[in-house]
Protein backbone atom coordinates (compact mmCIF):
# COMPACT_ATOMS: atom_id res chain seq x y z
CA UNK A 1 0.00 0.00 0.00
CA UNK A 2 1.47 3.37 -0.67
CA UNK A 3 0.62 6.21 1.39
CA UNK A 4 0.69 10.05 0.06
CA UNK A 5 2.95 12.66 1.89
CA UNK A 6 -0.11 13.90 3.19
CA UNK A 7 -0.79 10.53 5.57
CA UNK A 8 2.92 9.85 6.48
CA UNK A 9 2.88 13.77 7.58
CA UNK A 10 -0.59 12.77 9.26
CA UNK A 11 0.90 9.47 10.60
CA UNK A 12 4.33 11.54 11.85
CA UNK A 13 2.81 13.61 14.13
CA UNK A 14 1.31 11.32 16.15
CA UNK A 15 4.61 9.88 16.95
CA UNK A 16 6.98 12.99 16.34
CA UNK A 17 6.89 16.17 17.83
CA UNK A 18 5.79 18.35 14.48
CA UNK A 19 6.12 15.38 12.71
CA UNK A 20 10.24 15.89 11.94
CA UNK A 21 13.40 15.52 13.07
CA UNK A 22 14.18 19.23 12.39
CA UNK A 23 11.88 22.06 12.25
CA UNK A 24 12.05 23.69 8.98
CA UNK A 25 11.59 20.62 7.10
CA UNK A 26 8.25 20.88 8.66
CA UNK A 27 6.78 23.79 5.81
CA UNK A 28 5.26 26.00 8.57
CA UNK A 29 5.98 28.76 7.29
CA UNK A 30 5.32 28.38 3.53
CA UNK A 31 2.05 26.40 4.72
CA UNK A 32 1.03 22.75 3.28
CA UNK A 33 2.56 19.28 4.11
CA UNK A 34 6.09 18.26 3.18
CA UNK A 35 6.72 16.32 0.65
CA UNK A 36 8.04 12.47 2.14
CA UNK A 37 11.04 11.77 0.27
CA UNK A 38 11.34 7.91 -1.52
CA UNK A 39 15.04 8.23 -2.60
CA UNK A 40 16.93 10.36 -4.61
CA UNK A 41 19.90 10.66 -7.29
CA UNK A 42 21.79 13.22 -8.94
CA UNK A 43 20.30 15.99 -8.94
CA UNK A 44 16.96 14.65 -8.00
CA UNK A 45 14.44 13.75 -5.24
CA UNK A 46 11.73 11.42 -5.76
CA UNK A 47 8.93 11.69 -3.51
CA UNK A 48 6.72 8.99 -1.51
CA UNK A 49 3.95 9.57 -4.35
CA UNK A 50 6.30 8.98 -7.24
CA UNK A 51 7.06 12.66 -8.26
CA UNK A 52 10.25 13.78 -9.11
CA UNK A 53 11.66 17.06 -8.22
CA UNK A 54 15.22 18.85 -9.45
CA UNK A 55 16.40 19.34 -5.66
CA UNK A 56 18.18 22.56 -4.84
CA UNK A 57 18.26 21.84 -1.03
CA UNK A 58 21.13 18.94 -1.17
CA UNK A 59 20.09 18.16 2.24
CA UNK A 60 21.01 21.57 3.52
CA UNK A 61 24.48 21.27 1.94
CA UNK A 62 26.01 18.13 2.34
CA UNK A 63 25.28 16.59 -1.13
CA UNK A 64 27.87 18.40 -3.14
CA UNK A 65 28.11 15.64 -5.53
CA UNK A 66 24.60 15.16 -6.24
CA UNK A 67 22.44 12.27 -4.18
CA UNK A 68 23.91 8.79 -4.12
CA UNK A 69 26.95 9.29 -6.11
CA UNK A 70 28.32 5.59 -7.48
CA UNK A 71 32.16 6.27 -5.59
CA UNK A 72 30.56 7.15 -2.16
CA UNK A 73 27.80 4.80 -2.43
CA UNK A 74 29.89 2.17 -3.23
CA UNK A 75 32.92 2.70 -0.67
CA UNK A 76 30.39 3.55 2.27
CA UNK A 77 28.65 -0.03 1.54
CA UNK A 78 31.89 -1.44 1.94
CA UNK A 79 33.13 0.16 5.35
CA UNK A 80 29.92 -0.48 6.46
CA UNK A 81 30.48 -4.01 5.53
CA UNK A 82 33.59 -3.70 7.80
CA UNK A 83 30.90 -2.58 10.32
CA UNK A 84 29.21 0.34 11.30
CA UNK A 85 31.28 1.23 14.54
CA UNK A 86 34.26 0.58 16.51
CA UNK A 87 34.47 2.75 18.80
CA UNK A 88 38.02 3.03 18.44
CA UNK A 89 40.77 4.58 16.07
CA UNK A 90 40.73 3.96 12.56
CA UNK A 91 42.48 4.76 9.95
CA UNK A 92 39.88 6.42 7.52
CA UNK A 93 39.59 9.01 10.31
CA UNK A 94 43.19 9.91 9.86
CA UNK A 95 43.17 10.11 6.20
CA UNK A 96 40.10 12.74 6.25
CA UNK A 97 42.06 14.98 8.96
CA UNK A 98 44.83 14.57 6.64
CA UNK A 99 42.56 15.85 3.64
CA UNK A 100 41.25 18.51 5.86
CA UNK A 101 44.69 19.69 7.12
CA UNK A 102 46.23 19.68 3.52
CA UNK A 103 43.60 21.74 2.29
CA UNK A 104 43.34 24.52 4.99
CA UNK A 105 46.03 26.47 5.43
CA UNK A 106 46.27 27.67 9.10
CA UNK A 107 44.38 23.62 10.32
CA UNK A 108 47.03 21.49 12.01
CA UNK A 109 44.66 19.23 14.01
CA UNK A 110 40.82 17.62 13.71
CA UNK A 111 38.60 16.74 16.00
CA UNK A 112 35.19 15.04 14.34
CA UNK A 113 31.99 15.41 15.65
CA UNK A 114 28.71 14.31 14.54
CA UNK A 115 26.80 17.59 14.21
CA UNK A 116 27.64 21.48 13.82
CA UNK A 117 26.24 22.16 16.48
CA UNK A 118 28.64 19.82 18.65
CA UNK A 119 31.41 21.45 17.08
CA UNK A 120 30.81 24.73 17.94
CA UNK A 121 29.73 23.97 21.35
CA UNK A 122 33.81 22.67 21.64
CA UNK A 123 34.62 25.56 19.52
CA UNK A 124 33.43 27.91 22.17
CA UNK A 125 34.97 25.03 24.99
CA UNK A 126 38.24 25.76 23.43
CA UNK A 127 37.82 29.44 23.53
CA UNK A 128 36.44 29.82 27.49
CA UNK A 129 39.48 27.27 28.44
CA UNK A 130 42.07 29.34 26.19
CA UNK A 131 41.24 32.64 27.24
CA UNK A 132 39.97 31.95 30.84
CA UNK A 133 36.86 34.51 30.11
CA UNK A 134 33.37 33.64 29.02
CA UNK A 135 31.61 35.80 26.93
CA UNK A 136 30.83 35.11 23.38
CA UNK A 137 30.22 37.74 20.92
CA UNK A 138 27.70 36.70 18.22
CA UNK A 139 25.77 38.42 15.54
CA UNK A 140 22.41 38.62 14.61
CA UNK A 141 20.90 36.34 11.95
CA UNK A 142 23.88 34.02 12.36
CA UNK A 143 23.05 30.86 12.77
CA UNK A 144 25.54 28.09 14.85
CA UNK A 145 23.40 25.05 15.92
CA UNK A 146 21.12 24.92 18.69
CA UNK A 147 22.98 24.99 21.53
CA UNK A 148 22.17 26.99 24.15
CA UNK A 149 24.34 30.11 24.55
CA UNK A 150 23.84 30.27 20.15
CA UNK A 151 20.30 30.30 19.93
CA UNK A 152 19.95 34.10 20.80
CA UNK A 153 18.77 35.45 17.64
CA UNK A 154 19.49 33.04 15.13
CA UNK A 155 19.07 32.50 11.49
CA UNK A 156 18.10 29.03 9.75
CA UNK A 157 14.95 26.91 11.69
CA UNK A 158 14.54 30.15 14.50
CA UNK A 159 14.18 32.73 11.39
CA UNK A 160 12.00 30.66 9.43
CA UNK A 161 9.41 30.06 12.34
CA UNK A 162 9.55 33.89 13.90
CA UNK A 163 10.48 32.09 16.90
CA UNK A 164 11.37 34.27 20.05
CA UNK A 165 14.37 33.03 22.09
CA UNK A 166 14.19 29.34 22.92
CA UNK A 167 12.46 28.95 25.68
CA UNK A 168 14.69 26.22 28.13
CA UNK A 169 17.87 28.30 27.57
CA UNK A 170 18.98 29.37 31.11
CA UNK A 171 19.12 33.35 31.48
CA UNK A 172 22.55 33.18 32.85
CA UNK A 173 23.77 31.47 29.22
CA UNK A 174 22.36 34.04 27.20
CA UNK A 175 23.91 36.59 29.57
CA UNK A 176 27.42 35.45 27.90
CA UNK A 177 26.05 36.16 25.05
CA UNK A 178 26.58 39.37 23.49
CA UNK A 179 24.75 39.79 20.41
CA UNK A 180 25.54 42.68 17.82
CA UNK A 181 24.36 43.48 14.13
CA UNK A 182 26.39 41.44 11.23
CA UNK A 183 28.91 43.42 9.29
CA UNK A 184 28.58 46.32 12.26
CA UNK A 185 32.81 46.84 13.04
CA UNK A 186 31.80 50.02 15.14
CA UNK A 187 29.44 47.81 17.48
CA UNK A 188 32.27 44.96 17.46
CA UNK A 189 34.63 47.85 18.44
CA UNK A 190 32.64 49.24 21.15
CA UNK A 191 31.75 45.79 22.13
CA UNK A 192 36.27 45.25 22.69
CA UNK A 193 36.33 48.51 24.34
CA UNK A 194 33.74 48.17 27.03
CA UNK A 195 34.48 44.96 27.75
CA UNK A 196 37.51 43.39 26.50
CA UNK A 197 38.45 41.84 29.25
CA UNK A 198 35.67 39.76 29.66
CA UNK A 199 35.15 38.63 25.93
CA UNK A 200 36.43 35.06 25.36
CA UNK A 201 35.30 35.21 21.82
CA UNK A 202 34.07 36.03 18.09
CA UNK A 203 31.95 33.48 15.94
CA UNK A 204 31.06 34.52 12.63
CA UNK A 205 29.83 32.33 9.92
CA UNK A 206 32.17 32.73 7.10
CA UNK A 207 29.36 34.19 4.82
CA UNK A 208 26.25 34.16 6.01
CA UNK A 209 23.86 31.87 4.53
CA UNK A 210 21.30 30.81 7.26
CA UNK A 211 19.37 34.43 7.27
CA UNK A 212 19.84 34.01 3.58
CA UNK A 213 22.42 35.12 1.72
CA UNK A 214 24.61 38.20 2.92
CA UNK A 215 28.29 38.17 1.90
CA UNK A 216 30.50 40.05 4.26
CA UNK A 217 31.13 43.60 3.98
CA UNK A 218 34.81 43.89 2.29
CA UNK A 219 37.51 43.88 5.50
CA UNK A 220 34.82 42.69 7.85
CA UNK A 221 36.12 38.96 8.74
CA UNK A 222 39.41 40.50 8.48
CA UNK A 223 38.90 43.59 10.93
CA UNK A 224 37.22 40.62 13.23
CA UNK A 225 40.83 38.59 12.98
CA UNK A 226 42.63 42.10 14.41
CA UNK A 227 40.04 42.98 16.90
CA UNK A 228 40.06 39.76 18.65
CA UNK A 229 43.95 39.14 18.54
CA UNK A 230 44.96 42.43 19.69
CA UNK A 231 42.19 41.88 22.79
CA UNK A 232 43.50 38.86 23.22
CA UNK A 233 40.39 36.73 22.72
CA UNK A 234 39.56 33.96 19.67
CA UNK A 235 38.10 34.65 16.34
CA UNK A 236 35.53 31.30 15.29
CA UNK A 237 35.14 30.96 11.88
CA UNK A 238 32.11 28.55 11.29
CA UNK A 239 32.11 27.24 8.06
CA UNK A 240 29.87 23.97 8.74
CA UNK A 241 27.87 25.66 5.26
CA UNK A 242 30.95 27.11 3.58
CA UNK A 243 33.84 24.65 3.90
CA UNK A 244 34.71 22.52 1.02
CA UNK A 245 31.40 24.20 -0.64
CA UNK A 246 32.29 27.45 -1.53
CA UNK A 247 36.04 26.35 -2.74
CA UNK A 248 38.79 23.77 -2.26
CA UNK A 249 39.75 25.42 1.18
CA UNK A 250 36.38 27.28 2.00
CA UNK A 251 35.00 30.77 2.73
CA UNK A 252 38.88 31.25 4.63
CA UNK A 253 40.71 29.89 0.85
CA UNK A 254 38.78 32.69 -1.11
CA UNK A 255 39.26 35.42 1.64
CA UNK A 256 41.56 34.69 4.54
CA UNK A 257 44.15 33.07 2.38
CA UNK A 258 44.52 36.21 -0.23
CA UNK A 259 43.98 38.91 2.57
CA UNK A 260 46.58 37.18 5.16
CA UNK A 261 44.80 36.24 7.89
CA UNK A 262 43.65 33.54 9.66
CA UNK A 263 40.87 32.78 12.59
CA UNK A 264 41.84 30.73 15.72
CA UNK A 265 39.23 28.10 15.25
CA UNK A 266 37.21 26.61 12.24
CA UNK A 267 33.91 24.37 12.55
CA UNK A 268 33.01 22.51 9.33
CA UNK A 269 30.00 19.90 8.84
CA UNK A 270 27.72 19.74 5.92
CA UNK A 271 30.16 18.76 2.91
CA UNK A 272 32.90 16.76 4.93
CA UNK A 273 30.30 14.21 5.56
CA UNK A 274 29.46 13.68 2.60
CA UNK A 275 25.37 13.22 3.61
CA UNK A 276 26.37 11.40 6.96
CA UNK A 277 26.45 12.80 10.50
CA UNK A 278 29.96 14.47 10.21
CA UNK A 279 31.41 17.64 11.79
CA UNK A 280 34.24 19.02 13.07
CA UNK A 281 36.45 21.57 14.87
CA UNK A 282 39.33 22.31 13.79
CA UNK A 283 42.99 24.77 13.98
CA UNK A 284 46.14 25.52 14.79
CA UNK A 285 47.77 22.88 17.13
CA UNK A 286 48.14 25.56 19.91
CA UNK A 287 44.76 25.98 20.30
CA UNK A 288 43.46 22.22 19.31
CA UNK A 289 45.59 20.21 21.52
CA UNK A 290 43.59 21.68 24.81
CA UNK A 291 41.44 18.99 23.93
CA UNK A 292 41.24 15.91 26.47
CA UNK A 293 43.59 13.59 26.00
CA UNK A 294 46.16 16.02 24.69
CA UNK A 295 44.69 18.75 26.91
CA UNK A 296 42.17 19.13 29.39
CA UNK A 297 39.24 20.30 27.76
CA UNK A 298 36.57 17.64 27.98
CA UNK A 299 35.25 16.52 24.65
CA UNK A 300 34.51 13.19 23.28
CA UNK A 301 31.33 11.36 21.03
CA UNK A 302 30.47 7.60 21.45
CA UNK A 303 29.98 7.80 17.49
CA UNK A 304 32.26 10.57 16.91
CA UNK A 305 34.79 10.00 13.60
CA UNK A 306 32.11 6.92 12.50
CA UNK A 307 34.07 5.18 10.03
CA UNK A 308 30.87 4.97 7.45
CA UNK A 309 30.75 9.16 8.08
CA UNK A 310 34.38 9.48 7.30
CA UNK A 311 34.52 7.39 4.29
CA UNK A 312 31.55 9.54 2.70
CA UNK A 313 33.51 12.23 3.70
CA UNK A 314 36.95 11.27 2.32
CA UNK A 315 34.88 10.20 -1.21
CA UNK A 316 33.16 13.08 -0.89
CA UNK A 317 36.29 15.51 -0.63
CA UNK A 318 37.92 13.12 -3.30
CA UNK A 319 35.62 14.79 -5.79
CA UNK A 320 36.16 18.15 -4.58
CA UNK A 321 38.41 19.69 -7.40
CA UNK A 322 38.63 22.47 -8.61
CA UNK A 323 36.94 21.47 -11.79
CA UNK A 324 33.93 20.81 -9.58
CA UNK A 325 34.04 24.39 -8.37
CA UNK A 326 34.10 26.06 -11.38
CA UNK A 327 31.32 23.82 -12.42
CA UNK A 328 29.18 24.78 -8.95
CA UNK A 329 30.24 28.35 -9.66
CA UNK A 330 28.67 28.60 -13.25
CA UNK A 331 25.80 26.63 -12.42
CA UNK A 332 24.73 28.95 -9.38
CA UNK A 333 25.04 31.63 -11.52
CA UNK A 334 22.67 30.28 -14.66
CA UNK A 335 20.05 29.29 -11.60
CA UNK A 336 20.47 32.94 -10.16
CA UNK A 337 20.12 34.73 -13.73
CA UNK A 338 17.00 31.91 -14.75
CA UNK A 339 15.25 32.80 -11.62
CA UNK A 340 15.70 36.57 -11.79
CA UNK A 341 15.00 37.23 -15.13
CA UNK A 342 11.35 35.35 -14.64
CA UNK A 343 11.42 37.70 -11.70
CA UNK A 344 11.85 40.39 -13.68
CA UNK A 345 9.77 39.98 -16.46
CA UNK A 346 7.03 39.85 -13.87
CA UNK A 347 7.77 42.32 -12.01
CA UNK A 348 8.03 41.02 -8.51
CA UNK A 349 10.38 43.09 -6.75
CA UNK A 350 13.29 40.70 -5.32
CA UNK A 351 17.32 41.25 -4.91
CA UNK A 352 19.46 38.15 -5.32
CA UNK A 353 22.41 37.87 -3.30
CA UNK A 354 25.32 35.63 -3.42
CA UNK A 355 28.56 34.33 -1.38
CA UNK A 356 30.67 32.13 -3.95
CA UNK A 357 28.37 30.06 -4.93
CA UNK A 358 25.66 30.29 -2.11
CA UNK A 359 23.19 32.39 -2.96
CA UNK A 360 19.80 33.05 -2.32
CA UNK A 361 16.68 35.70 -3.92
CA UNK A 362 14.93 38.16 -0.93
CA UNK A 363 11.66 39.64 -2.36
CA UNK A 364 12.71 43.20 -0.95
CA UNK A 365 13.39 45.94 -3.26
CA UNK A 366 15.97 46.77 -0.62
CA UNK A 367 19.44 45.76 -0.11
CA UNK A 368 19.75 42.81 2.54
CA UNK A 369 22.81 43.39 4.82
CA UNK A 370 21.85 42.37 8.50
CA UNK A 371 19.09 40.29 9.95
CA UNK A 372 16.65 43.65 10.48
CA UNK A 373 16.70 43.71 6.54
CA UNK A 374 16.42 40.21 6.32
CA UNK A 375 13.10 40.29 8.19
CA UNK A 376 11.70 43.01 5.85
CA UNK A 377 11.57 40.78 3.05
CA UNK A 378 7.71 39.36 1.65
CA UNK A 379 7.28 36.03 3.17
CA UNK A 380 4.25 35.80 1.84
CA UNK A 381 5.42 36.19 -1.59
CA UNK A 382 8.32 33.72 -0.80
CA UNK A 383 5.65 31.20 -0.14
CA UNK A 384 3.56 31.46 -3.22
CA UNK A 385 6.89 31.09 -5.38
CA UNK A 386 8.00 28.28 -3.20
CA UNK A 387 4.63 26.54 -4.06
CA UNK A 388 4.53 27.22 -7.57
CA UNK A 389 8.36 25.71 -8.05
CA UNK A 390 7.13 22.86 -6.46
CA UNK A 391 4.31 22.14 -8.50
CA UNK A 392 6.47 22.52 -11.49
CA UNK A 393 9.10 20.09 -10.23
CA UNK A 394 11.97 22.09 -8.31
CA UNK A 395 12.37 21.63 -4.56
CA UNK A 396 13.65 24.61 -3.31
CA UNK A 397 14.38 24.96 0.85
CA UNK A 398 11.01 25.74 2.38
CA UNK A 399 12.09 28.89 3.90
CA UNK A 400 12.92 32.46 2.73
CA UNK A 401 16.00 32.39 5.15
CA UNK A 402 17.86 30.29 3.38
CA UNK A 403 20.27 29.37 0.67
CA UNK A 404 19.66 27.44 -1.97
CA UNK A 405 22.37 24.92 -3.18
CA UNK A 406 23.73 23.20 -6.64
CA UNK A 407 25.52 19.99 -6.99
CA UNK A 408 28.42 18.36 -9.45
CA UNK A 409 25.06 16.77 -10.50
CA UNK A 410 22.93 19.22 -11.91
CA UNK A 411 22.82 20.21 -15.70
CA UNK A 412 21.59 21.78 -18.49
CA UNK A 413 17.88 19.49 -18.53
CA UNK A 414 17.69 20.39 -14.70
CA UNK A 415 17.79 24.12 -15.51
CA UNK A 416 15.52 23.86 -17.95
CA UNK A 417 13.03 22.49 -15.48
CA UNK A 418 14.08 25.47 -13.54
CA UNK A 419 13.44 27.73 -15.92
CA UNK A 420 10.08 27.22 -17.24
CA UNK A 421 9.31 26.72 -13.31
CA UNK A 422 10.83 29.76 -12.53
CA UNK A 423 8.77 31.75 -14.98
CA UNK A 424 5.33 29.94 -13.50
CA UNK A 425 6.33 30.93 -10.36
CA UNK A 426 7.06 34.42 -11.16
CA UNK A 427 3.94 34.87 -12.22
CA UNK A 428 2.25 33.07 -8.91
CA UNK A 429 4.08 35.51 -6.95
CA UNK A 430 3.27 38.41 -8.71
CA UNK A 431 -0.63 37.26 -8.71
CA UNK A 432 -0.40 36.82 -5.02
CA UNK A 433 1.00 40.29 -4.21
CA UNK A 434 -1.68 41.88 -6.65
CA UNK A 435 -4.73 39.72 -4.62
CA UNK A 436 -2.98 41.40 -1.23
CA UNK A 437 -3.08 44.80 -2.70
CA UNK A 438 -7.00 43.90 -3.84
CA UNK A 439 -7.52 43.02 0.01
CA UNK A 440 -6.60 46.55 1.09
C1 LIG B 1 24.15 23.85 9.62
C2 LIG B 1 24.97 24.80 10.39
C3 LIG B 1 25.32 24.56 11.73
C4 LIG B 1 24.76 23.41 12.53
O1 LIG B 1 25.14 22.17 12.03
P1 LIG B 1 24.24 20.88 12.44
O2 LIG B 1 25.00 19.73 11.84
O3 LIG B 1 22.90 21.10 11.83
O4 LIG B 1 24.18 20.83 13.92
C5 LIG B 1 26.19 25.43 12.36
N1 LIG B 1 26.68 26.50 11.70
C6 LIG B 1 26.36 26.77 10.44
C7 LIG B 1 26.95 27.97 9.76
C8 LIG B 1 25.48 25.95 9.74
O5 LIG B 1 25.12 26.26 8.49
Amino acid sequence: MTQSSAEWFARARTVMPGGVSSPVRAFRSVGGAPCFVAHARGSRVVDVEGREYVDLVGSWGPMILGHAHPDVVAQVWEAVSRSASFGAPAPVEVLLAEQIVGRVGPVERVRFTNSGTEAVMTALRLARAATGRDVVVKFAGCYHGHADSLLVSAGSGVATLGLPDSPGVPAGTAQDTLLLPYGDLAAVERAFADHGERIAAVITEAAPANMGVIPPPPGFNHALSRLTRSHGAVLVLDEVMTGFRVGPDGWWGLEGRVEGWAPDVFTFGKVIGGGMPLAAVAGPAAVLDLLAPAGPVYQAGTLSGNPAACTAGLVTLSHCTPDLYSRLDSTAAQVAQVVTAALARHGVPHRLQSAGNLFSVFFTDEPVRTYADAQRQDTRTFAAFFHAMLEHGVWLPPSAYEAWFVSGAHDADDLAVIEAAADMAARAADEQRGDRRAER
